[in-house]
């Protein structure tokens, strides 16, 4: 379902900064929701771009703007994106495949529950199972450009001095971009494929907003960067090990 590029927003590689949607929960106001020279609050186009309603809606949900299990109305988004039904629906059903979504009946679509505590042990039972083991192939499998390219990446991830909303859903995005390349560094397209259907970030990082995660987390990184840089496998492997078994620890008080 790909449509024609879209232009650039401002301050995001992927989707805008501000909660561009009214919806039932907000607990916490984004401070840079009223900046100034926020973008425009509405889509001017009016066919062609279900990718950026998408994307607006995705980025609301990974920064936690709106919270787990949270029903969406369709009607807000509407009003508010200036669109029809019709694409906020397609985006929606797209948001269901990677599920973020989910259709109740009578309800309406709805934001995922938070996982389980059943479920994200067992996430992060596999995650123990393949990550480290990638980690060790990719520190002898990766090119340099590819390393280069990962080594760029986590520099940028470093926490911001106030990190916002917004902030927070960029450094799930990077994060899972990061684990990503590294499951593909491992170049067994089988593990990839696993690690990918997982849909980790996605669930971990709605079951709690907190700079601690990412601030660990970027050290952890680190590390574990370093030791694919210098190709030592073994290293690698005990980074990538330590860092999820990090990851457990910081999280699992969230999942219920
Ligand atoms: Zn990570």
């Amino acid at each position: 379902m790909r449509h024609a590029p879209l232009p650039a927003r401002r301050g995001s590689r992927r989707g805008p900064d501000v909660a561009l949607i009214s919806y039932i929960i907000q607990p916490m106001a984004d401070p840079i929701a009223n900046a100034p020279d926020a973008p425009p609050k509405r889509i001017k186009r009016t066919q062609g771009f279900v990718e950026e309603v998408f994307e607006i809606i995705r980025a609301d949900i990974m920064a936690l703007r709106i919270p787990p299990d949270t029903r969406i109305p369709i009607g807000n988004l509407v009003r508010e994106l200036g669109v029809s039904q019709t694409p906020i629906r397609e985006a929606l059903s797209m948001l269901e495949a990677l599920g973020l979504v989910t259709k109740k009946q009578f309800v309406g679509y709805c934001t995922a529950p938070k996982l389980t505590r059943k479920e994200f042990d067992q996430l992060y039972e596999i995650r123990l199972l393949l990550e480290p083991y990638a980690a060790r192939c990719a520190a002898e499998r990766m090119d340099t450009q590819e390393l280069e390219e990962l080594c760029e990446l986590a520099r940028r991830m470093e926490p911001a001095e106030s990190e916002t909303r917004a902030t927070y859903g960029r450094f799930a995005d990077d994060d899972s971009e990061l684990h990503a390349r590294i499951a593909r560094g491992s170049k067994n397209r089988l593990i990839e494929e696993a690690l990918s259907r997982l849909h980790t970030h996605l669930h971990i990082f709605r079951l709690r907003f907190h700079s601690e995660v990412t601030t660990e987390a970027f050290a952890e990184h680190a590390r574990l960067v370093d030791a694919l840089r210098r190709r030592s496998p073994g290293e690698a492997e005990a980074a990538m090990r330590y860092h999820i078994d990090k990851s457990y620890a910081r999280l699992v008080p969230f999942a219920e």
